[in-house]
């Protein structure tokens, strides 16, 4: 058996980290909760088209960031699922107990380290 608990308490620590984070670069949707979507920074005052260049700039970045933050996100909320379903620690493709190291090195791990390509 797994000791759910420890794993349980990192991935709730990461969850809470990675929600400040994603408020740096975007907010939640208002229409749907568990979607994020990117902010632009303030226009300013007077709309300089350099402004607006680097305007576009910045949200795209943002955006790309945003996005690898909200995979990782669901990952680690899928895994506290996965905890209060009872069905932590089971790979997803061969049903066999993850190995503790694999969860050491990622809590949110869904597969066993053979099934780790493939998702
Ligand atoms: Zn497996």
């Amino acid at each position: 058996m797994i000791d759910t608990q420890a794993y349980k308490d990192r991935l709730i620590s990461e969850k809470a980290t990675l929600e400040a984070e994603l408020a740096t670069v975007g907010r939640r949707n208002p229409s749907n909760p568990n979607d994020w979507e990117a902010i632009a920074p303030e226009g300013g005052e007077q709309a300089d088209p350099n402004d607006t260049a680097e305007i576009l700039e910045v949200y795209g970045e943002n955006a790309a960031i945003l996005n690898d933050l909200e995979i990782r996100y669901n990952q680690v909320k899928d895994a506290l699922s996965r905890i209060e379903a009872g069905t932590y620690g089971t790979c997803s493709v061969s049903g066999e107990e993850i190995e503790e190291e694999r969860l050491n090195a990622d809590p949110a791990a869904a597969t066993c380290i053979a099934h780790i390509e493939s998702k």
